[in-house]
């Protein structure tokens, strides 16, 4: 099956190797016999609506937010039809505070986001920096991920958080949450890049892409022979532990 991947503004947003999410993705694919298909999607070029079975946007400083965010405004409606129409999406930090409603800065100015997650950022005087460990009960399973940012994020009332802070500052260091869910959409801060360790997620989303590309329901993927990518989420989670969550 082609999984077509919108990526978007991959010269801009690509902090902390998170482009090493989609060569994750591409190979965990690759190895059920399904190929990924990457259209780069940058300031002025096309979004179309429900064109892509997965959308993905990486991290980014407040200049390179501030880059893209007037455009990414622009086809706020593009994305959140694309995310309502069943494609799944995976934004970090950066990108996931703009699929917020706002993102404001240290200096006060504020950019618009494209109010995908219900939720939005203030950036604080000092950045939460350090591994991260969270639990995801809606999953059974744990991420663990590497954090640094300002932006302090607050969820709506109801809202979906990703997963509960084990260790770690996560969505504002106070409220015990880090990231947000929305149907197939997942923003999250955890940097690393976050799949490598976490292969799990990253079949979760493959699985919601192919059900977007087919129609059907997300599919029961094949188990691979994960021994290193659990290796590097157990040391992960170690370095968690020993020092996630402080200033
Ligand atoms: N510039 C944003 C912040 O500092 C996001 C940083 C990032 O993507 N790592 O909060």
């Amino acid at each position: 099956m082609k999984i077509r991947v919108g990526h978007l503004y991959p010269d801009y947003l690509n902090i902390y190797a998170d482009r090493g999410n989609m060569a994750v993705l591409s190979r965990r694919a690759s190895w059920r016999g399904h190929e990924l298909e990457v259209e780069a999607i940058s300031i002025g070029d096309e979004l179309r609506p429900g064109a892509h079975d997965l959308l993905y946007v990486g991290g980014g400083q407040d200049r390179e937010q501030a880059l893209v965010a007037v455009d990414l405004a622009a086809r706020a409606e593009a994305v959140r039809e694309s995310a309502a129409g069943g494609a799944a999406v995976l934004a970090v930090c950066g990108g996931y505070q703009l699929l917020g409603r706002s993102y404001r800065e240290r200096d006060g100015a504020e950019l618009p986001g494209i109010g995908l997650f219900p939720l939005d950022t203030v950036a604080g005087e000092r950045r939460m920096i350090g591994d991260v460990l969270l639990d995801c009960d809606w999953a059974g399973r744990t991420l663990a991920g590497f954090e640094n940012h300002a932006g302090r994020t607050r969820l709506d009332e109801g809202a979906l958080p990703l997963g509960r802070v084990v260790h770690g500052f996560g969505n504002d260091g106070e409220s015990g949450f880090e990231g947000c869910r929305v149907g197939r959409a997942i923003g999250t801060y955890l940097h690393g890049p976050l799949l490598p360790r976490n292969p799990w997620l990253a079949d979760w989303l493959l699985a919601q892409a192919l059900a977007h590309a087919t129609g059907g329901e997300p599919p029961e993927l094949e188990p691979l022979a994960d021994e290193l990518e659990m290796e590097a989420h157990q040391v992960a989670a170690a370095r968690a532990r020993a020092r996630g969550g402080r200033f």
